[in-house]
């Protein structure tokens, strides 16, 4: 399965990546919700990304 760690790592590198928490708020705290990734991406969908480009971005960053 996925890590948190993962889904943070391919949401900072996606080019896709679309924050869906568009609640403004100066003084809001860190909370997951802020954090970029998959899980606060408009395209993840029930543990997927609904237009394909997750294996995309892991497949770029193995490229290591
Ligand atoms: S859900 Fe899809 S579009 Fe969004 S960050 Fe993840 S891989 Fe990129």
């Amino acid at each position: 399965m996925v890590s948190k760690n993962q889904l943070q790592l391919v949401g900072e590198n996606c080019p896709g990546y679309v924050n869906n928490n568009n609640a403004s708020g100066i003084n809001s705290s860190i909370t997951d919700e802020s954090v970029v990734s998959c899980e606060t991406c408009i395209h993840w969908d029930k543990g997927k990304c609904n237009i394909d480009l997750f294996d995309k971005v892991v497949s770029d960053l193995d490229q290591t």
